[in-house]
């Protein structure tokens, strides 16, 4: 889950990181107000989950002559597809100098990696193509609670010693969040000294609960409905639903969908001992999504019942065709229920996912 601009500078704040004074807004009348707390001069940043903000039209200057008309202006865009809802009215910077600092994972050396670079404000995907070596990578042994000197020192080589201040506290922060990313892009040099100017901090998914939060606002409605019922539900492009049970046998699915040239729309993993009704969720959740054509059911029975499984697609009633495999306890009657009611139970699964291909086409 991400934190916007406005919740990972509380954060920097509350960690001792250097930022601009703001207050955030969620309609324009609060702007005049809010400007008269945070500056004469000001940026109108909307607070939207988009990349290139700043170049998307989505950061503006404004000051007590045009406060008013500025922030209309902002609250009545639509930034990248994303309708402005909250702006942050943030102190403008006298910016001389822009850096680039972050902590992330590297997942192949499971190791904190700080990230660092005396040239930020860009992206830093373009950076670390173009000019590898003007990127800094520091990493962090895991165990280190706090970082060591030498780190730092490294880290910042002969830029400014108030950053290395600040790459501690940030690796605090990365550290109690439990995040795979803190970002400050850029972090800027000004008369008042450094501050980030940009913050972004996003969580692991798996330490929400320990974090404290009950929902992750990320999710998409069927993301967040499989996440619900417990279900592992990743999206796709092509047009086949599938279903399946354990993920050897899903994974194993998508495969032969490939090896028979279909595109699988989505998947979703029931797990083990999958009832009448978790069957009927998991069929209607997939068929959901606009674009699929056919659903592939490939399940085994071993704690799962078949005839619990034909009754779930059966319940799920949904309009588009569903082709089933299924093999194990009660395939019998699970055949019977599923033919019964005219759906189409073949024998292996390449037979049932090679006539799932073909319906989609
Ligand atoms: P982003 O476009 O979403 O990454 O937004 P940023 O907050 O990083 O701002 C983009 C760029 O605007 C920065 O890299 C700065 O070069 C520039 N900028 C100019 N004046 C200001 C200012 O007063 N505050 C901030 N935050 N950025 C400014
Ligand atoms: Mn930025």
């Amino acid at each position: 889950m991400k934190f916007r601009e406005y919740e990972a500078k509380q954060i920097f704040r509350d960690a001792g990181i250097p930022v601009p004074n703001s207050v955030l807004i969620t309609s324009p009348n609060e702007a005049a107000p809010a400007l008269s707390i945070v500056a004469d001069n000001v940026v109108l940043k909307a607070q939207v989950d988009v990349g290139g903000r700043g170049k998307a039209g989505g950061i503006l200057p404004a000051n007590a002559d045009n406060i008013n008309a500025v922030a209309a202006e902002l609250f009545g865009k639509t930034i990248k597809g994303l309708k402005v809802e909250k702006v942050l009215v943030e102190e403008a910077l006298e910016i001389s100098h822009e850096y680039y600092l972050s902590i992330t994972i590297d997942r192949s050396k499971k190791m904190p990696v700080i990230l660092f670079s005396k040239e930020g404000g860009v992206e830093i995907e373009t950076l670390a193509k173009e000019r590898p070596e003007a990127l800094r990578r520091i990493y962090v042994d895991p165990s280190f609670v706090t970082l060591p000197d030498f780190i730092v020192r490294n880290a910042i080589g002969d830029a400014p010693k108030e950053i290395g201040k600040i790459i501690r506290n940030l690796y605090t922060v990365f550290i109690a969040k439990d995040a795979v990313l803190a970002e400050i892009n850029p972090l800027v040099m000004t008369p008042q000294g450094v501050l980030a100017a940009d913050g972004k901090i996003i969580l692991d998914d798996n330490s929400l609960a320990r974090q404290g939060i009950s929902e992750n606002r990320d999710l998409a409605p069927r993301e967040a409905e499989a996440e619900k019922h417990g279900f592992s539900y990743v999206e796709l492009d092509g047009s086949i639903g599938v279903i399946g049970n354990g993920a050897g046998l899903t994974m194993s699915t998508l495969d032969i969908i490939a090896h028979y040239k279909g595109k699988a729309a989505n998947f979703l993993d029931v797990g083990g001992g999958a009832n009448s009704d978790r069957v009927m969720y998991a069929v209607r959740l997939v068929a959901s999504m606009p674009g699929v054509k056919v659903i592939v059911v490939n399940l085994l029975g071993g704690i799962t019942r078949c005839d619990e499984v034909a009754k779930g697609i059966i319940a799920a009633g949904i309009s588009q065709p569903v082709i089933v495999r299924l093999a194990g306890t009660n395939e019998a009657e699970g055949r019977r229920l599923l033919e019964e009611h005219g759906y189409r139970m073949l024998d292996t699964m390449d037979l049932a996912i090679r006539a799932a291909v073909e319906v989609a086409q």
